[in-house]
């Protein structure tokens, strides 16, 4: 998304719906993002559940640890810019509002809080913050 954008839902029925969708999604990233970190956890130790040296992997080895890392990253960093989860605080079930600069949803709260907080004290108007 290129522009400013945010999402009010003033129903409270339809606030649950949205929460319990948010918590679903985080839910189902929160599980994925635990099954690749057994296995990352997996190739970490030996078959008597020790510790192995790094040098100890082959190049197969090596380069799985490094994918299943890197999705590991990519997941976490998914639900952190989605609009399940404020980017500043851990906020889930509030009304939203997208950054196109930071690229990520926050809280109006923190949205507020970050706009007078980047405000220039001359103009009194943040760039970061539209
Ligand atoms: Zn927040």
């Amino acid at each position: 998304m290129k522009k400013k954008r945010s999402i009010l839902i003033n129903n409270p029925q339809l606030r649950k719906i949205r929460n319990n969708l948010r918590l679903l999604l985080m839910r189902w990233a929160s599980r994925e993002w635990n099954l690749l970190n057994d296995k990352e956890t997996n190739l970490s130790y030996d078959e008597e559940g020790r510790p192995r040296h790094p040098s100890t992997y082959s190049e197969k080895e090596k380069s799985e640890r490094i994918r299943l890392s890197s999705q590991m990253d990519k997941n976490k960093e998914i639900v952190k810019n989605s609009i399940c989860v404020c980017y500043r605080c851990p906020a889930t079930g509030k009304n939203m509002t997208y950054n196109p600069i930071e690229k990520a949803w926050f809280c109006f709260q923190c949205y507020e809080e970050m706009k007078q907080w980047t405000a220039k004290k001359k103009t009194g108007i943040s760039v970061r913050f539209p």
